[in-house]
């Protein structure tokens, strides 16, 4: 069995604001496995920057961990190390985990550029820092990480500001940095959203490449499930601080069963569905100023029963790898048919997929 690289469980996090409490993060029981890539989903706002920034320990001030534990398993000279990050100091979390064996990627590459410093040297410098190298040494590593994020002319682009490259440039200079140091864990919060669509598409094919080549194990956040199909192998769905389902990217997109993932399908663009036509899931998310009772979707769910108004759904258990938080899963549920365009969009996917065959079928 594969052992997780990251394991988060019973994570809740409150900001406390000036118009209360914040319960932003509700119990999130979450696992990364080795080599793997996750992608967590959901509306804005539902929690995914939040459980990402825990990792790192980059909160703002106003946080309170109520709790939980997030356990890292790495290596250390040969030594297998398990870490709780939640139990280190914000300084030892810098000299020892934070772009060294985790790195993130933001949506701004301005976020981790420094725009009065040449590129070049923005990547030698954590080689001379942290992995001591001489600047011969970082010069060329340097050179070979710009080729490796598909810069070309990596010679003159060196020399280059951030200024003087494209936001896709600029956002492949940040991951030859976040890959430096040769990072366990790379973590990338919607890291194309603000790339128009071709460079967006070159940068996934390069995350997923550089995954495979580096045996790293990554979390992509997006809010785009067209973006996951391209390159998870698991899918995490958020709703209100909370992981409501989970699974297979197949068994996601192919037999969903969390009402709220059904609604993020549907609401998908794709080739046969005219934009117009677009489906939106109604209502919005809760405030989370104000305590959730029941299920935080069932407002929204039109197959919401009473139980689902009072009671907190447990996660059920569909497969080994698939889980979904949601009372229609219970044996005493009504049975419910899912809508009929949604069936029929899976069944045209799963055509033309080809892969999923029936005996792995649904109901
Ligand atoms: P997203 O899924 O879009 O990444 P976030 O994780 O950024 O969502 O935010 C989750 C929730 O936490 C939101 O309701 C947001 O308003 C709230 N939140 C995040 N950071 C803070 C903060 N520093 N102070 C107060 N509320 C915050
Ligand atoms: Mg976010």
């Amino acid at each position: 069995m594969n052992e997780p690289v990251l394991s988060i469980r019973d994570l809740s996090i409150s900001f406390k604001t000036s118009n209360g409490t914040v319960n932003a993060i509700r119990g999130v029981d979450l696992d990364l496995n080795k080599g793997e890539t996750l992608a967590i989903v959901g509306e804005s706002g539902s929690g995914k920057s939040v459980t990402v920034k825990a990792i790192m320990g980059i909160l703002s001030g106003n946080q309170e961990i109520r709790s939980g534990t997030i356990q890292f398993r790495y290596n250390r000279d040969g030594e297998e190390v398990h870490q709780d990050l939640l139990q280190l100091s914000k300084k030892d979390m810098r000299r020892r985990i934070n772009g060294k064996r985790i790195a993130m990627v933001f949506q701004d590459p301005m976020t981790s550029l420094n725009p009065t410093m040449a590129v070049g040297k923005q990547i030698m410098e954590g080689l001379i820092i942290h992995l001591k190298m001489s600047r011969p040494e970082a010069h060329e590593r340097a050179l070979e990480l710009l080729r490796l994020v598909g810069i070309a002319d990596p010679e003159k682009r060196m020399k280059s500001y951030p200024h003087q490259l494209s936001g896709g440039m600029r956002q492949r200079v940040v991951i030859a940095i976040m890959l430096a140091c040769n990072p366990e864990v790379l973590i990338c919060d919607e890291p194309t959203t603000a790339l128009d669509v071709t460079v967006q598409a070159k940068i996934l094919e390069l995350i997923k490449n550089i995954q495979a080549k580096m045996q790293l194990s990554v979390i992509y956040i997006t809010h785009d499930l067209g973006v996951v199909a391209k390159v998870a192998d698991s899918v995490a769905v958020m709703y209100a601080g909370k992981i409501v389902e989970r699974g297979t990217v197949n068994e996601i997109f192919y037999d969903p069963r969390h009402p709220y993932t059904c609604g993020l399908l549907s609401s998908m663009p794709d080739i046969v569905t005219e934009t117009e036509k677009l489906y939106s899931i109604p209502g919005s998310p809760p405030n989370l100023l104000h305590e959730v009772k029941g299920d935080a979707f069932a407002p929204r769910n039109r197959y919401a029963l009473n139980i689902d108004f009072q009671e907190e759904p447990p996660m059920f258990q569909i497969s080994d790898t698939h889980y979904a938080a949601t009372w229609l899963l219970h044996e005493q549920a009504p049975s419910m048919e899912m809508a009929a365009s949604l069936k029929a969009r899976i069944e045209t996917a799963r055509k033309e997929a080809g892969e999923w065959t029936e005996s792995d079928s649904w109901r």
